[in-house]
């Protein structure tokens, strides 16, 4: 059994004096090619990471819910009576998470019972691998385990969302949580974020995916990031749509000539657009085994966050230029929502063991102070039971 897991046992039994019946995980995600498309019904190329929440559980008599993490401090107890009330301490707003799929789950009518959680995750929180939808998507198999229950894993993926956008209050959109519920493993996924069609594909043979934490963090639940949604419906509303996914970059130049758009809403726009084709054509080049043509669509997609969504920061524009620079690296981008947090290069094999410490070394040099994380991981499977 996995040290984690056996970790997560023992927390088990010493909280609640008892075994837990079952468990399960739900992998982070990093996302390839495809950023600030979810929201606008466009395309993203996600895979899950071999990083993930797992939650063991066990039912109780009761309609009781408490809740330990190894990675937080104390029992959250709370019951499974409508309005759930939320966190009053700011050390207690991780359970919110969980009381957040709880809130949803009842809403949705789902028939849950009291149970005992622990938690364990090894994602890194707010660095933009969706530690927060994988703990939704993990809280929602726990509690329907516990009730015996079952849902097709899409649809946890829209509950889990749900749970984010209303009971937490952030904004997301629905890539975090369809890639943790639905991912494949060794594969990374075309999604398509109106009809939530996922198109898996492997990665070309012989490159590695390797992401980069920056140590720069910057929360979701933020000013910039609703912004830039605004900014994106606004130019939607500007062009006759409702959603960006439906403009082409001709239609769009031809409302900047007719006067319809501003200067900002033109850069926010055109990345949408282009970065939805950039997508397509990135999962063609995954089809066609190109590695160097997906590494080259990596690097545009990047420079349109710079410079025309403008959601980088010194930080991931530093971390980009480092692993460029190095050999053996096809393409890097920021990934994630941006303003800091990772991102992800496509190294090929043979250089991945000199291009980890390396790119470390470098970004210290060039950012004192700052703390980075490199991992290599291979795409792991979707979310499910836990084997313990
Ligand atoms: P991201 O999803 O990019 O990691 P978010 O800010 O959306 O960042 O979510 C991070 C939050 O998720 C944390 O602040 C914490 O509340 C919660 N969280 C993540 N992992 C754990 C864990 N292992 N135990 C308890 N809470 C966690
Ligand atoms: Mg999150």
């Amino acid at each position: 059994m996995p040290d984690r897991t056996a970790a997560l046992l023992a927390a088990f039994e010493k909280s609640f004096n008892a075994k837990p019946e079952g468990a399960v995980r739900a992998p982070g995600r990093v996302n390839l090619i495809g950023e600030h498309t979810d929201y606008n019904h466009g395309f993203c190329l996600p895979m899950a990471i071999e990083r993930d929440i797992r939650i063991a559980w066990r039912k109780r008599s009761d309609l009781m819910v408490r809740v330990v993490s190894l990675e937080q401090d104390g029992v959250v107890e709370f019951p499974l009576v409508t309005p759930i009330p939320h966190a009053k301490e700011k050390a207690r707003k991780w359970a919110d998470y969980v009381k957040g799929c709880a809130q949803i789950l009842i809403d949705a009518s789902v028939d849950l019972v009291g149970c005992d959680l622990a938690i364990t995750g090894d994602v890194p929180l707010g660095s933009g691998l969706s530690s927060s939808a994988a703990l939704e998507v993990a809280s929602m198999l726990a509690f329907l385990a516990a009730a015996g229950m079952k849902l097709p894993h899409e649809e946890i993926a829209k509950l889990a969302q749900k749970a984010e956008n209303t009971y937490v209050g952030t904004n997301c959109g629905i890539l975090d949580q369809l890639s943790s519920a639905c991912a494949t493993q060794g594969q990374a996924m075309l999604m398509d974020c109106r009809t939530l069609r996922l198109t898996p594909a492997p990665l070309p043979a012989g490159v590695s995916v390797v992401i980069a934490d920056t140590g720069k963090r910057r929360g979701l639940v933020d000013s910039a990031y609703n912004e830039r949604r605004a900014q994106c419906e606004a130019g939607a509303k500007a062009l006759g749509v409702l959603h960006l996914r439906d403009v082409t970059m001709h239609g769009l130049w031809h409302a900047v000539a007719l006067g319809r758009l501003d200067a900002t809403a033109k850069r926010r726009c055109e990345h949408v657009v282009a970065e939805d084709g950039r997508t397509l054509a990135a999962f063609a080049c995954l089809r066609a085994g190109d590695a160097v043509a997906f590494g080259e669509l990596m690097d545009q997609s990047h420079a349109d966050l710079r410079d025309k969504f403008e959601v980088t920061c010194a930080e991931l524009d530093g971390m980009v230029t480092i692993a460029r620079s190095l050999p053996g690296c096809l393409g890097s981008r920021m990934t994630g929502a941006g303003f800091g947090g990772c991102t992800v290069s496509l190294v090929k094999d043979e250089a991945v063991k000199a291009f980890v410490p390396e790119l470390e070394k470098r970004y210290r040099a060039e950012f004192p102070g700052m703390v980075p994380a490199v991992y290599v991981t291979r795409a792991a499977a979707g979310a499910g039971p836990l084997k313990i």
